[in-house]
């Protein structure tokens, strides 16, 4: 349920409209706190609220705000920690499920463009082949796309 909720917010804002945020996150650099930490906060104050709201009445938002408090955690580990290194342990996972969704991952960074991405999930990817196939039709579908734009631009002139 999370994951699904996370997918969407990552596609269709941190991708859309908080793009400007997220940015940051797709870019190198080499600072330790990057403005895409934002989104961190912000979930953490949400996860908190609910939490509080529960433990005053609705035991429905408590869940909830455990929930997203347990998916920020793995995400700290995973997405932070192993993929993208911003600890001092260092651990490339080389098997399994972890190593699937850490390539997952990596291809998701592929592009540092708000369109053409793919895997915008965390714990849950398709198998890599899939994926693979997956990046190479949106690119190609957008260099097709590009390639358009520029014949339809040079037959203006
Ligand atoms: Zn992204
Ligand atoms: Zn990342």
């Amino acid at each position: 349920m999370m994951e699904i909720i996370a997918t969407l917010t990552h596609k269709y804002i941190m991708h859309g409209c908080g793009w400007n945020l997220h940015l940051s996150h797709h870019k190198k650099h080499t600072n330790k706190l990057e403005l895409n930490d934002i989104y961190a906060i912000f979930f953490s104050f949400i996860a908190i609220i609910l939490i509080y709201l529960g433990i005053v009445g609705k035991l429905i938002l408590e869940l909830i705000g455990i929930g997203i408090t347990t998916y920020g955690i793995l995400y700290f580990i995973f997405h932070d920690g192993i993929v993208h290194q911003r600890w001092t342990i260092h651990y490339t996972p080389n098997k399994g499920y972890l190593k699937r969704i850490y390539i997952a991952h990596l291809m998701h960074h592929t592009t540092n463009k708000k369109e053409g991405c793919i895997s915008f999930g965390f714990i849950y990817a398709p198998p890599i082949l899939k994926l693979k196939q997956k990046l190479i039709k949106i690119n190609e579908y957008k260099i097709n796309e590009d390639v358009a734009k520029e014949n339809k631009d040079a037959s203006v002139d």
